[in-house]
């Protein structure tokens, strides 16, 4: 599962692909990595989790 989203370490549009994704209550958590520098991003719904992010 591929999706198009920024990444800030290439600082532009790149494909993530997912590594996994668990449901919280919230919605949806999903983590993905940039197939071009390996950035890792957390995702919940399709907003950035940015606290998981700078963990
Ligand atoms: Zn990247």
């Amino acid at each position: 599962m591929d999706k198009e989203h920024y990444c800030p370490s290439c600082d532009e549009d790149r494909t993530f692909s997912l590594m996994a994704s668990e449901q919280v209550h919230l919605g949806k958590k999903t983590k993905w990595w940039c197939e071009e520098c390996g950035y890792e991003m957390v995702l919940i719904g399709e907003s950035v989790d940015m606290a998981a992010a700078e963990a």
